[in-house]
């Protein structure tokens, strides 16, 4: 049995058992008839649902590094599973006390990490309501004023301004894939622009705005900074001058302290199940915009309620308690905790990329910033169409490998995130390279045979 499963098969009974005291307590009572479901229908829709999952690829497994995606911890999944069997509703404190109490405890860790003062902040069911959240607030502060982001923002930026129906303006990167600041300097100039928003982490590359940069030029514009954290935001706990980060991306993790809000995703590197966003300001004033009147959900507290400082009504109190716990175990902490975790998985990207350096036939998009690598192959020539050919070929024999199947995902990049790559001959508009996520600290001791892998398939 997997490791992880035998957790939660050694775990779970026990907590069950507990928890049963708590729910037999009440007068007593029956299910209802009509909520009754026969054991052998029920195991029967169970087995077909395993069957029917089959069809994952195993995102469990260090095999996997394509996509950001990796199952939650053992024990943020006891945790919801058990929070579940109450489901309480973090919109209102009645609706789930303990797990409203929860979510202010995580959202006091995350912010302490980031190093605001003062702060208001709940979590969100992901991370594009977190954002669409802060950016609503930026529309709100600066209603006739653009919001800006680079081309390699995350998609929902541009989405999101359309549903609040504010302008947008896009912003240059460098060779990085980072915010050019010259690029942005000149658009500030305009006086159209109220919120920057920065990425620490882009979806992409992993790479890291220079938020820090990016403070110096608020004294000579008036304009506020949200940051996108969402991916990225956990590694704020290696910005220490430890060197695991570059000089710079160390700079701007620290840096956000002294921006107007963050976003974070738990469900990308803080071992969560889907549905756990967050979304912090360093303003607690901007609570106002959120004012509004509910005859249905208010009982009996005069406290704030989360459901009042949030965009979205209902949301998993279970969330919360799996992110609570998760967080007992994994402080946010550098040496010990997440931070743990995050100093292998950035460790295996900087191995893997120093592999990749050394080779020939291979050459990085950049160096990376956090633990997403990407990189292209030149055995078929310097044609980028020859090198889209051969990422698609090769992408597609390590996944279908009978015996060991590998999985690593591919990115469409434009000509100028290759300035500095004089060897091309651009016969095609896009490069398609490979990106792996290397999101689990199993990594660190597997991308050797990563690598070797895709040497061995390119031969
Ligand atoms: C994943 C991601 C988002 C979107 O978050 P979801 O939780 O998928 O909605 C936004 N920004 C960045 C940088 C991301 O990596």
């Amino acid at each position: 049995m997997s490791e992880s499963i035998a957790m939660i098969r050694d775990m779970l009974p026990e907590m069950l058992l507990k928890f049963d005291k708590w729910q037999t307590g009440w007068h007593e009572f029956s299910i209802d008839e009509t909520l009754k479901v026969p054991e052998a229908k029920a195991k029967d829709v169970l087995n077909e649902l395993i069957d029917r999952l089959a069809d994952n690829y195993p995102f469990f497994h260090p095999s996997y590094a394509g996509q950001m995606l990796k199952p939650p911890h053992g024990i943020a999944s006891m945790a919801y599973f058990l929070a579940q069997q109450i489901n309480p509703n973090n919109h209102a404190l009645d609706g789930g006390p303990a797990t409203a109490k929860m979510e202010m405890e995580v959202v006091s860790q995350l912010s302490s990490m980031f190093g605001y003062e003062k702060y208001l902040g709940h979590l969100t069911s992901s991370g594009t309501i977190a954002n669409l959240e802060a950016l609503w607030v930026a529309r709100e502060l600066h209603p006739d004023k653009a919001i800006a982001f680079s081309t390699e923002a995350h998609y929902t930026h541009g989405r999101m301004c359309e549903v609040i129906g504010a302008s947008t303006e896009r912003i240059a990167t460098d060779a990085s894939g980072r915010m050019d600041l010259d690029d942005l300097r000149e658009k500030l100039e305009t006086s159209r622009i109220g919120t920057v928003v920065m990425t620490a982490g882009t979806t992409g590359l992993g790479a890291v705005d220079p938020i820090d940069l990016a403070l110096e030029l608020r004294k000579e514009f008036s304009f506020r900074i949200h940051v996108d954290a969402a991916y990225g935001g956990f590694y704020r706990l290696l910005a220490g001058e430890d060197g695991c980060l570059s000089k710079s991306s160390a700079a701007a993790f620290r840096a956000i302290a002294q921006t107007d809000s963050v976003v974070l995703d738990p469900h990308k590197h803080g071992l969560q199940p889907y549905g756990c966003g967050s979304v912090i300001f360093s303003d607690p004033s901007v609570g106002r915009f959120y004012k509004h009147d509910s005859p249905y959900t208010y009982f009996t507290s005069n406290e704030l309620h989360l459901g009042e400082i949030s965009l979205e009504c209902s949301r998993a109190g279970a969330a919360a308690a799996a992110l609570w716990a998760t967080l007992k175990c994994f402080p946010l902490e550098a040496g010990s905790g997440l931070g743990a975790i995050l100093h292998k998985t950035r460790r295996a990207a900087v191995s893997w990329a120093k592999l990749i350096s050394s080779e020939e036939r291979l050459r990085l998009v950049v160096d990376p910033q956090l633990d997403i690598v990407n990189f292209y192959s030149l055995t078929a020539g310097t044609n980028v169409s020859a090198i889209c050919s051969l990422t698609h070929q090769v992408f597609k024999e390590l996944m279908n490998d009978r015996d060991h199947p590998l999985y690593l995902a591919k990115i469409n990049l434009k000509p100028d995130m290759f300035r500095n790559h004089g060897e091309l001959i651009w016969d095609s508009e896009m490069l398609t390279a490979f990106r792996s996520v290397l999101m689990k600290p199993e990594h660190e001791d597997y991308v050797n045979r990563l690598h070797q892998r895709v040497l061995s398939t390119l031969e």
